[in-house]
């Protein structure tokens, strides 16, 4: 069993308790007492903290941290071993000493003094590294394992790039089942390292009580470990997804697979995978999961800034590449399969297709002729551009960077236009492929109001918020509207099929959807 544990750093008892409770209800099966958080009046909360915890049927481990590894108060070794061997003897489950303390003259044959006069209490020997990975890993487990050869060895690192993540993976993987251990990351990418902590069997994972309260960089809400991660389902078979990009913290993605999962029955888990850096970032990260066929890794979608470091690499090394990514220049789907081989798919064009022609109630080649202006030249404009050239429009683009539009253009043979010319545009369809007008600059538009006349049509591919000014200016004026949010579902719904091999269910992709928009 990995136990889902939430650490209370509280200053007394009566701050404790509401969040002892709060914890549990919220699915921690382990609560961590952080005794150096407590203020020295309230030493004495200690043992009915554990009872409070104990009377809840949860284990209960004490904690008291030395200022090198975390702890808040400069409180000396000496009242930090007091207070593991007091809450040893008012029956913690379980006692963590830093493996440094631990080896200090004299403290072991106290604290295992302790332990022997309260053998239902197993000791945990904890090592944090706030700045980076340790030195080495394994020999870190050995010496720890053979100083003390019953204790539940604790490894906390910071995983500095999200490959970093894959030492404490491939620890838990190797361990010998009947060894109990602990091995997590902190830092931005952190959720890879606790959530998979159960697939492979790490004796814990910690989670945050809420995100005010985290005691470490990276800790996820216990809540969100429970309802989105769908912690009670995960396995030692549980298959692994996620979106690569960065930032991916706010991504809507997790929401819309993990409830299409548990809809389904399906036995995996799709995180956030923050890919910082550019190419050489991303390759790595892929060669490792790649790697590691035990990880079960299913497949990826890909957001700003990688869909080009998506379809370099599966043009690359025995990988495959669908002809329409090839063409658009931007891959959004990584499919791996068993034999390692990883498929490059594009479901932008679609999304982006299919969003104007179902939401206008018309078809693609009622788009032949059509003027339509498109705004800006990166990876959403790319497919945008692909699709409309396709099925026959004729398009002009507009961007901030016109040797961007310029080329762009050449490629699909339409016409590029500098961005301040949006004022003058004429054009039947005009669609917003920029970041203009996103969330926190909801007040922005890149056309003014003028343009808009009634009949027209406006797309825009930005949904947060979904209703941009774009929009709403667009609307005022009459012309019809098409929001990120189809554009969303239908390229999440198309990737879904390529990723997974099924269809989702359309129904909760925009009941997530939406209702994590409004
Ligand atoms: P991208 O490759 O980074 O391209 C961004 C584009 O926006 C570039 O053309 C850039 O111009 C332009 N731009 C950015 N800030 C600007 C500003 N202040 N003034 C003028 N132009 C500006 O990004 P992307 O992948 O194409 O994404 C663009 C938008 O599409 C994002 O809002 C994204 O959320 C949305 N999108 C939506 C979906 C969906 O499913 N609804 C899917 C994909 C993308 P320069 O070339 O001059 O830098």
């Amino acid at each position: 069993m990995t136990y889902l544990a939430v650490s209370i750093s509280a200053k007394s008892e009566k701050e404790a308790l509401p969040r002892i409770d709060q914890a549990i209800a919220d699915g921690a099966e382990m609560v961590e007492i952080r005794a150096d958080y407590l203020e020295p009046g309230e030493a004495g909360a200690i043992g009915s903290l554990i009872s409070a915890v104990h009377a809840r049927q949860v284990p209960v481990i004490v904690t008291c941290r030395s200022p090198e590894e975390g702890g808040v108060n400069d409180c000396p070794a000496e009242r930090r071993i007091e207070v593991l061997r007091e809450a040893a003897a008012q029956g913690a489950d379980y006692v963590d000493c830093e493996y440094r303390t631990y080896t200090t003259h004299g403290v072991k044959s106290q604290v295992d003094a302790a332990l022997a006069a309260h053998p239902r209490c197993r000791l945990i020997l904890s090592c944090h590294d706030f700045k980076g990975c340790f030195e080495d890993i394994r020999i870190l487990q050995e010496s720890i394992l053979t100083v003390c050869p019953t204790a539940i060895p604790k490894l906390v690192y910071t995983a500095r790039s999200i490959s970093d993540n894959f030492e404490a993976l491939d620890l838990l993987h190797e361990n010998e089942p009947e060894q109990d251990m602990i091995v997590l990351t902190m830092g931005p990418s952190a959720t890879l390292s606790r959530v998979l902590a159960k697939k492979f069997g790490s004796f814990l994972t910690f989670a945050s009580l809420d995100e005010a309260t985290a005691t470490a960089w990276g800790q996820t809400p216990v809540r969100q470990m429970k309802t989105l991660y769908r912690w009670d389902g995960l396995d030692g078979r549980t298959e692994v997804y996620g979106i690569i990009g960065n930032p991916v913290g706010h991504s809507i993605s997790p929401a819309v697979y993990n409830a299409c999962f548990e809809a389904a029955k399906i036995n995996a888990v799709y995180l956030p995978l923050p890919v910082e850096g550019g190419r050489e970032e991303f390759d790595l990260f892929l060669h490792n999961v790649v790697h590691r066929p035990w990880l079960e890794a299913g497949g990826f979608s890909v957001t700003i800034p990688h869909k080009t470091h998506a379809l370099s690499f599966a043009l690359e090394g025995g990988n495959f590449v669908e002809s329409l990514p090839v063409r658009i220049g931007a891959v959004n789907t990584l499919k791996i399969g068993f034999n390692g081989i990883v498929t490059g798919y594009n479901t932008d064009l679609s999304g982006a297709m299919e969003a104007l022609t179902e939401t206008l109630g018309i078809a693609l080649h009622d788009l032949h002729q059509v003027r339509a202006a498109v705004i800006g030249a990166g990876g959403a404009a790319r497919a945008v551009v692909a699709g409309l050239t396709e099925a026959g429009a004729q398009v002009t683009i507009y961007n901030r960077t016109l040797s961007r539009a310029r080329a762009l253009a050449a490629e699909f043979h339409c016409e590029a236009l500098a961005f301040e010319a949006v004022e003058e545009l004429d054009a039947e369809v005009v669609i917003n492929c920029t970041s203009i007008g996103m969330h926190p600059n909801t007040e922005a538009s890149p056309v003014p109001a003028s343009v808009w006349k009634p009949g027209m049509v406006a797309f825009d591919t930005v949904y947060n918020p979904l209703e941009t000014l774009f929009l709403r200016q667009a609307a005022a004026a009459g012309a019809r509207t098409v929001n990120g949010a189809e554009m969303f579902i239908r390229q999440a719904i198309a990737q879904y099929r390529r990723l997974i091999g099924q269809e989702p269910d359309e129904k909760l992709i925009r009941r997530v959807v939406y209702s994590r928009l409004s």
